[in-house]
């Protein structure tokens, strides 16, 4: 029997330690409090369930099913019997999330072959629905290994299948519990789209934290469903900040750039502080996208890691929420990861230049 605890680190003295993130994003939290503000918030998770074998030149291949005895090789998005081909594995992770008090509610497949999505119901507790996300991608993991697979959010696993996101639904309630995003309306209130304007304008400073590490900047390409724009739209999937159709009191904003591998408390941390720089400032965002928003890419994004890097190390936005002392500490580790990701020369760089 194993119990697991979830805690957050404090020095010596007391203080909130700098390099918890769950502290980061408690803070961005605290400062939508003053406003009178709470945001209630769910996460999405896309993953893909793997073998340890390794095909002929050492990629990973989608997990072989007990039950069909065969990989998933095509496309079956929303598929039934992808799931049910996994069924025992699904159960197992319904069993731990209702043992955790993890609110999951719908597991589908996904796009890809080998690829499937897991969601959680939203809370009105932000913090704790980044922990929801941080339990069930761990969940997830332990469960695959048990089954004799294993299951990766890595952003980008395969360069020709679609990629893994983490999307985050996030409306604010008022102090009666009122959705302010809400005024009947299919593109919301005044300060939803205040709250668009801000993530918009923060957003190429966040890639970094959206994207955090060199494979995650491969999921954004065209057409595969992942924001390659700063742009939002009304119900619209290839955009980057869609307002879900659906009961004008559930009206939200899904972000979806972050890769399934980023760090929910800094993405959440991220995306607080956009919103809240959006309505504090009264930002108004440029008008909704339509039809085909992620045909091209932006190029006033930054779509690789030591640019999004650089850009961030330079985010006053950012640094007001997240503090100077965290976003140089972040910078400067992910510098140090990038760095030593280019000590290794690539298989690529034998067969072209040797
Ligand atoms: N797999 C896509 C992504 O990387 C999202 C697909 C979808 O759920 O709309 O974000
Ligand atoms: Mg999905």
């Amino acid at each position: 029997p194993t119990a697991q605890v979830l805690m957050n680190l404090y020095g010596e003295d007391g203080a909130p330690s700098l390099i918890d993130p769950r502290h980061v994003a408690a803070k961005a939290v605290a400062r939508l409090a003053d406003m009178g503000l709470t945001p209630a918030v769910a996460f999405e998770l896309e993953f893909f369930l793997l073998d340890s074998q390794r095909d002929a030149q050492g990629r990973p291949q989608a997990a072989v099913s007990t039950l069909t005895g065969a990989r998933a090789t095509t496309t079956q998005v929303y598929g039934m019997a992808e799931v049910d081909e996994f069924g025992d594995f699904f159960a197992e992770v319904d069993e731990a999330c209702a043992q955790q008090r993890l609110p999951a509610t719908a597991a589908t497949s996904e796009f890809a072959a080998g690829q499937y999505e897991i969601n959680l119901n939203h809370r009105a507790d932000a913090l704790r629905a980044a922990d929801d996300c941080a339990l069930l991608r761990y969940a997830i993991k332990s469960i695959a290994r048990r089954h004799g697979m294993e299951a990766t959010f890595m952003s980008k696993p395969f360069p020709d299948r679609a990629g893994n996101g983490m999307h985050l639904h996030i409306s604010l309630l008022d102090a009666d519990g009122r959705n302010v995003f809400d005024d009947g309306s299919e593109a919301g209130s005044p300060k939803l789209r205040h709250a668009l304007g801000g993530l918009l304008a923060t957003m190429p400073d966040a890639m970094a934290i959206f994207a955090p590490n060199i494979n995650a900047f491969r999921r954004f390409e065209p057409d595969q469903y992942v924001p390659v724009n700063a742009n939002w739209a009304i119900n619209n999937r290839s955009s980057a900040l869609r307002i879900p159709a659906g009961d004008p009191v559930s009206r939200r904003v899904e972000h979806r750039v972050p890769g399934a591998d980023a760090n929910p408390y800094l993405v959440l941390a991220a995306i607080l502080a956009g919103i809240h720089k959006g309505i504090a400032e009264s930002i108004e965002p440029d008008p909704p996208a339509t039809g085909n928003a992620g045909a091209e890419m932006a190029n006033d994004i930054p779509f690789d890691l030591p640019a999004a890097l650089d850009r961030l190390g330079e985010s006053a936005a950012l640094k007001t929420y997240l503090t100077d002392d965290y976003v140089d500490l972040y910078v400067e580790t992910k510098r140090q990861e990038f760095v030593r990701f280019m000590e290794r020369i690539s298989s690529r760089e034998y067969e072209w230049y040797l």
